[in-house]
């Protein structure tokens, strides 16, 4: 695997490998590091699909409004190669902040509507400008025929969609499934924050979105809504943010299942002082 600095550096070689063939893909994962399944799953999934994955490690300060989330995340590099390598990456970009933003660099305000500041963006203002910035730095550096991104992060999922849109990009976007660990919780790089009892008890937090499922079909969705709220919010030391069933499409939230045609839910809490967040489809 190329381990790649410099913006400059990488533009070069994927151009050099462009010149290789008409054939030749790049696929894209972009991260913020402490990699775990969840992220080699996006890997596997370029990999399987491209002539060549590129991988980028960046923490971008400019999606963190709380500062000390930014200085508390994980840096763990020397694994995260580990596992860039045995699972066939071919290059990690890892740059500095210059490189991704360079000195004359105005941060952007793109036109993603009402998207950017509901649900998780109302939580995180901010948050998803921050991340169409980097987002479009780091497409415009690896020029990608497909990005992947997870549907952990659903609403970002649907904020990059917008934002290939507005930029009348022609990437291809790859919304790859949740990774969970053995008891549900959905893998997160913050994670490693909780406790060893935090981390098992945090299945409750896929065990409410299951129990919704569940009954979906039988019970009213708000009825449904409500106890996996209760549920939730009865657990000791968790402050939930939200949990709410929306369109998928739209992310406008829905109160029957009969008014669209697919429904998430979306949840986020903050549980020992981490904020963590998950979905589900529900039909
Ligand atoms: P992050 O490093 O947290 O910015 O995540 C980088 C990418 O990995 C994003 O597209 C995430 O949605 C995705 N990702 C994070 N956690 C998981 C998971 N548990 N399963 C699948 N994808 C994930």
């Amino acid at each position: 695997m190329h381990i790649i600095k410099s913006r400059h550096d990488l533009v070069t070689h994927l151009l050099s490998i462009r010149k290789q063939g008409k054939n030749v893909t790049i696929g894209f994962v972009p991260t913020m590091g402490a990699l775990h399944s969840g992220h080699a799953s996006l890997i596997d999934e370029s990999v399987s699909e491209n002539t060549i994955t590129v991988c980028s490690i960046f923490v971008n300060p400019t999606q963190f409004g709380d500062k000390s989330d930014l200085e508390k995340y994980p840096k763990p590099i020397e694994k995260d190669i580990e596992i860039l390598i045995k699972h066939k990456c071919d290059i990690l970009f890892l740059p500095e902040f210059e490189e991704v933003y360079s000195a004359q660099y105005v941060h952007q305000k793109f036109e993603i509507g009402e998207l950017e500041s509901k649900i998780e963006g109302a939580s995180r203002p901010g948050h998803f400008q921050g991340v169409c910035n980097v987002v479009s730095q780091l497409f415009e550096i690896v020029t990608p025929d497909c990005a992947y991104f997870g549907q952990k992060d659903y609403q970002q999922t649907a904020i990059i969609k917008s934002l290939i849109k507005l930029t009348g990009s022609n990437i291809t976007l790859k919304i790859v499934p949740i990774k969970r660990e053995s008891n549900g919780l959905a893998m997160s790089s913050r994670n490693i924050r909780l406790s060893d009892k935090g981390r098992k008890n945090a299945a409750f937090i896929y065990k409410a979105l299951r129990d919704i499922q569940a009954e979906v079909e039988t019970r009213s969705l708000v009825e449904l809504v409500n106890r996996a709220k209760q549920f939730i919010s009865s657990q000791k030391g968790v402050d939930l943010d939200y949990l709410l069933a929306v369109d998928a499409e739209t992310l406008n939230e829905v109160t029957s299942i009969k008014e669209t045609g697919s429904i998430i839910i979306l949840v986020a809490v903050t549980y020992e002082g981490v904020r963590l967040i998950d979905n589900i489809f529900l039909n």
